[in-house]
């Protein structure tokens, strides 16, 4: 459907828990132990997803937290890819635990993955994760056995912190068939140093004059995607921050604890709970009525977000 400013929505990122492996210090900043919030179950979340495609969603991303963390996920991934009318389901995972499953996943219906993995230093991995950069590559490994394709990773790039990996990232895709998507740092939660450590991805490109601009995979893509000479997979750049894309947005957010957000770069939230109670159609009146209301603009330059961290929104 479309809302007020007459943009499409046909994509859906999809919550399955706060939860997660790792604390990463962009994401989950200044989080202890996550409060406990009642998911929603895989029955809830396949329905919500149908009466999402229902009303036009064709995509579906599944994120978190870290949606491997859920013991349910093979019958959530196999309730949603096959909901007819739904073209195209993902992920987004930090891979720690994805050597194990991925071929489960692809068999289940998954159809792609973004794995995030910020520096290919296993010891400034450790630092700014807490987590094993070897279970990252291992999991990348297992998800191209399964088939997995394309395959995107994603890298949130600070100032004086991993900015000086950024070539050696260009270059993986030229080793291996992975696209390379670097994300300007958000001020979303309690990342408060955000401004001191973002970069500007468009001056990152203008520094690369080598990089040819290649038409997006899907309408609506947040990323704007390079090639090179020798390249395997896209170099592609997501700008919310230096390059707005509001107008092109087509997304809407539903988190965990049953809550939709439309719009990343606003706190606004609609609870969805009663809704679901009332089943399929008082759910699609909901989303619809949601919808209708999504901002033309996101706040980021005007505001922080103090809401919720990234990591209970879901990126
Ligand atoms: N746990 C999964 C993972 O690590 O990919 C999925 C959830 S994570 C919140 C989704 C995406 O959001 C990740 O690619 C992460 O890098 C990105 N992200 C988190 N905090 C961010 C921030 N402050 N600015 C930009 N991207 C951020």
């Amino acid at each position: 459907m479309k809302d007020a400013f007459g943009r499409q929505i046909d994509y859906l990122r999809l919550s399955l828990t706060e939860r997660c492996t790792l604390h990463c210090t962009y994401c989950r900043v200044d989080e202890g132990v996550c409060p406990k919030i009642q998911e929603l179950s895989a029955d809830e979340l396949i329905l919500l997803a149908e009466a999402a495609v229902e009303l036009g969603i064709t995509r579906i991303r599944l994120t978190g937290g870290e949606p491997l963390l859920r013991k349910d996920l093979l019958q959530i991934v196999r309730g949603i890819s096959s909901l007819s009318g739904l073209r195209d389901l993902s992920m987004t995972t930090n891979a720690q635990m994805l050597a194990e499953i991925a071929a489960d996943l692809k068999e289940a219906g998954l159809d792609r993955l973004n794995i995030s993995m910020d520096t290919l230093n296993a010891d400034l991995f450790k630092e700014l994760t807490g987590g094993s950069l070897q279970k990252v590559l291992d999991g990348i490994q297992a998800a191209i056995a399964a088939g997995f394709d394309p395959i995107k990773i994603n890298v949130v790039l600070m100032r004086g912190v991993n900015d000086h990996e950024l070539d050696d990232f260009i270059r993986l895709t030229s080793k291996y068939k992975v696209d390379v998507r670097f994300i300007e740092y958000m001020p979303i939660g309690n990342s408060n140093g955000s401004e001191r450590l973002r970069l500007n991805n468009q001056e990152l490109i203008t520094a690369r004059p080598w990089l040819i601009p290649v038409p997006p995979r899907f309408n609506g893509q947040p990323s704007s995607d390079y090639t090179y000479e020798g390249a395997l997979g896209r170099v592609g750049f997501i700008s919310p921050i230096s390059h707005r894309f509001c107008s092109d947005c087509n997304r809407i957010r539903i988190m965990s604890d049953g809550s939709l957000r439309t719009c990343l770069g606003r706190d606004a939230e609609i609870p969805l709970r009663e809704a679901l109670a009332e089943g399929k159609d008082g759910l699609k009146q909901a989303i619809s009525q949601a919808i209708l209301q999504k901002p033309e603009h996101h706040r980021f330059d005007q505001e922080v977000l103090n809401g919720r961290n990234m990591s209970r929104i879901g990126g």
